[in-house]
């Protein structure tokens, strides 16, 4: 199929060209032609599917064919503000030949903006929800003209405890509109919510469990958790990684290794919940142009980031759901590209680890980094006379923590090495 089989309205057609798109996507292909007759759609589609124009073209060409209306006449709902602003550049560029007006609606930056726009009655809105939810509460409010509502990751927004708020939204919207719900995986809540949401939905992928893009390769390498900081700096000093996007498990793991990172001379920076909105952009920019190499997240700021050709995605930490980890190397691979997914797995994550590769259905290659010694370092060890720690530093417990740069000297017996620990922890 061709974009020009969609019978899209020219300017439409010229966005499509301008954002680089030769043939529509599987996503776009099977959503666009339902969702361009108005029709409800239920769709299983992971980021990095190309779900985004498979839901704006159709608004845009709406909107050009029926023009003139004041008022909210679209609103795309997502779980955070990166996934807003993303989908917010994808309609600007699309709609770029068009007389369409928007605007995101997000925390983090000063209200006015967007009472203005709010008021000066945009087109489409793309918000998050607790944001839209205050604006809805001012007597100025109007959204009685809706005519489309998408809910873009809607398992995210379960996930991170939105869809009270997503129903305060729906109770306040015209019952008559077409209404697309975006969600990587189904579980039952969603369900529930598309059955109150969608007529007669035509229902895509949604056969098939979250699985990540093909072209992604994925690959393991053991690692006890004290080494985890090394093995990475050490490949990206080889080269082996020139550029990766690296999860942790909470904001502070984040911190603690991109001020590591930087110390050893490694452009970096770090993006999760703590941090503002102007440090979120500034940090995603300076890692889009290349100002630094690595850009440490954790998994709240995981859905939003779409950073073409990115070649690697590291699991600095195991994550805790399987759901999460197709998520997190969706980063990679995208649209067709190939891209290399790595995880570090501490003993302690091998249950976890496990849990995935049921999820995945397959087990992922183990793989080791040529001459990296995974023996732990004697940062802890017994002190009599001469074993001093080293150069004093406090140690941090759990995660060896240090100064990251002790190596086993070879004065300590080496423990075996544990990268293939078969061993079922749990019936
Ligand atoms: P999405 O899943 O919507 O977040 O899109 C993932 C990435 O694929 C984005 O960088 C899009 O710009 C890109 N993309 C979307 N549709 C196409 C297409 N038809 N051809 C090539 N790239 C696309």
């Amino acid at each position: 199929m061709k974009f020009t089989d969609l019978q899209l309205d020219p300017a439409l057609l010229r966005g499509v060209t301008d954002m680089g798109f030769e043939h529509p996507t599987p996503i776009q292909a099977a959503a666009m032609p339902p969702a361009l007759d108005g029709r409800d759609i239920l769709a299983s589609a992971m980021t990095g599917s190309g779900k985004t124009a498979a839901f704006v073209l159709p608004i845009l060409q709406r909107l050009l064919r029926r023009p003139g209306r004041n008022g909210i006449r679209a609103l795309v709902l997502t779980p955070t503000r990166e996934l807003a602003a993303q989908v917010h550049e994808h309609l600007t560029t699309l709609g770029r030949h068009c007389r369409v007006t928007s605007t995101t609606v997000f925390g983090g930056v000063r209200p006015a903006a967007q009472v203005r726009a709010l008021r000066s009655g945009v087109d489409v809105v793309v918000a998050t929800p607790g944001r839209l939810l205050d604006h809805m509460s001012q007597p100025w409010f109007r959204i009685d003209r809706l005519e489309v509502l998408v809910l873009d990751e809607a398992d995210r927004m379960l996930d991170m405890g939105f869809l009270p708020d997503v129903r305060r939204i729906l109770a306040r919207l015209p019952e008559r509109r077409q209404t697309m719900l975006f969600s990587a995986t189904l579980p039952r809540p969603i369900v529930a919510l598309s059955r109150d949401l969608l007529e007669r939905p035509e229902r895509l992928g949604i056969e098939h469990r979250a699985a990540p893009a093909t072209g992604i390769r994925q690959s393991v390498m053991s690692v006890p958790e004290q080494r985890k900081k090394e093995l990475l700096l050490e490949m990206l000093q080889r080269s082996e990684v020139r550029t990766a996007l690296v999860f942790t498990r909470t904001k502070h793991r984040a911190n603690r290794l991109a001020k590591y990172l930087d110390r050893e001379g490694i452009p970096c920076d770090r993006i999760h919940g703590n941090r503002s909105q102007p440090q979120r952009e500034s940090a995603l920019a300076a890692f889009k142009n290349g100002r630094i190499r690595v850009l440490v997240a954790t998994d709240l700021a995981s859905r939003g980031i779409d950073v073409e050709a990115l070649p690697h995605v590291i699991n600095f930490d195991v994550p805790r759901q399987p759901d999460d980890y197709v998520h997190r190397i969706g980063r990679t691979a995208r649209a067709g590209t190939t891209g290399d997914a790595l995880t570090f797995v501490s003993p302690d994550e091998e249950n976890e680890l496990r849990a995935i590769e049921r999820t995945l259905g397959r087990r992922i290659d183990r793989r080791l980094l040529d001459g990296f010694d995974l023996r732990v370092a004697p940062v802890a060890a017994p002190r009599n006379g001469a074993g001093e720690p080293r150069n004093g530093q406090r140690q941090h417990s759990r995660t060896g923590g240090g100064n990251g740069r002790a190596r086993n000297l070879g004065t300590t017996p080496p423990k075996p090495r544990r990268h293939r620990t078969g061993r079922a922890h749990r019936a």
